[in-house]
């Protein structure tokens, strides 16, 4: 691996093409990403899909193709959905919160293109091919997404995941992967009862997000963390929570928390970074890929623009 952060395609290249499409991930590939991320949810027929949202109201056309197969909060579920009926949807370009438009009005035109859904193998067998064919070893890095929703409806999506990445040969910590779970009691079990040996990522959200019954207000704590590393490598923290925005002609202030997971022997991998939507406190991309670098030194970064961060990288030396 590289003797710089480690680059995580979020998505794909994901500020480029519609997330999680092949055509997304064979270009964060070509950009030079050293992992692809997949974000994990189980169809009907249990398969493993490879989409952001349990939902796929915002980024297919479902709901012009199955308009009756909503339930009763409206939204269209991947678990709701057969294997073959998912390959016959269009995906396209993320939607906004309200679906009134796209979610980044800059990026790939939401009616256009050609786009299928993917599943977890199919992903694996485009990356190990690649990897062969340009004898790179770029990796995966899975999420478990609502792990505890999936079980109400009948699935353990981190069995089939673990299944699914053993039948292909990822098994130990030597392993190109980073499994990542928002949920921390998942994760534990991950570890303990499933035995996994992969390298785990704990990501780190806010309790009002409602992401999982998590308390990430006593896990961003030096206590929290190393708890934490009983059972994960790493932490994948929202970026603003590392940082206090600068006064005006100041310099951003450090949460701490980089140090401390550091301390905690844990690596740390913020989530997102993005050219077309920088956080409050910086003026350019260089700007705010540079002082994560350099002045936290975080040992990766998951971004939609592989190929901008790693310009800014290369200009770090
Ligand atoms: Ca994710």
């Amino acid at each position: 691996m590289p003797d710089r952060p480690l680059l995580i395609a979020h998505r794909g290249a994901s500020g480029y093409l519609p997330e999680h499409t092949q055509e997304a991930k064979a270009l964060a590939y070509a950009m030079g990403a050293d992992y692809l991320e997949q974000d994990i949810v189980a169809s009907r027929d249990d398969v493993l899909i490879v989409s952001h949202d349990i939902h796929l109201d915002r980024v297919s056309d479902v709901a012009t193709r199955f308009p009756d197969r909503h339930r009763e909060d409206g939204r269209f579920y991947v678990r709701d959905f057969d294997l073959a009926e998912l390959r016959t949807l269009n995906i396209h370009e993320r939607l906004n919160q309200d679906a009134s438009g796209p979610a980044f009005p800059g990026r790939f035109p939401v009616d256009k293109g050609n786009f299928g859904i993917v599943t977890l193998q199919q992903e694996i067998e485009l990356i190990q091919g690649l990897n062969r064919s340009t004898g790179r070893n770029v990796g995966l890095y899975p999420e478990i997404k609502a792990p505890a929703w999936h079980r109400q409806q009948g699935v353990d999506v981190s069995s089939l995941l673990l299944a699914v990445l053993d039948q292909y040969g990822y098994r130990s910590k030597q392993d190109p992967v980073f499994v990542q779970c928002f949920d921390a009691q998942e994760l534990k079990r991950v570890r303990g009862v499933l035995g996994c040996r992969l390298r785990l990522i704990q990501l780190v959200g806010e309790n009002d997000w409602g992401e999982s019954a998590t308390d990430y207000d006593a896990m961003k704590s030096s206590r929290g963390l190393v708890d934490v590393a009983r059972v994960a490598d790493g932490i994948g923290p929202w970026i603003e929570q590392l940082y206090t925005p600068a006064e005006i002609d100041g310099q951003p202030v450090s949460s701490g928390l980089v140090r401390m997971a550091h301390d905690a022997g844990l690596q740390v991998h913020p989530y997102t970074f993005r050219a077309d939507a920088l956080p409050s406190g910086f003026d350019s991309y260089h700007e705010l890929v540079s002082w994560f670098v350099d002045e936290l030194g975080v040992d990766g970064l998951f971004t939609d623009f592989t190929d901008l961060t790693l310009d800014v990288l290369d200009s770090l030396g």
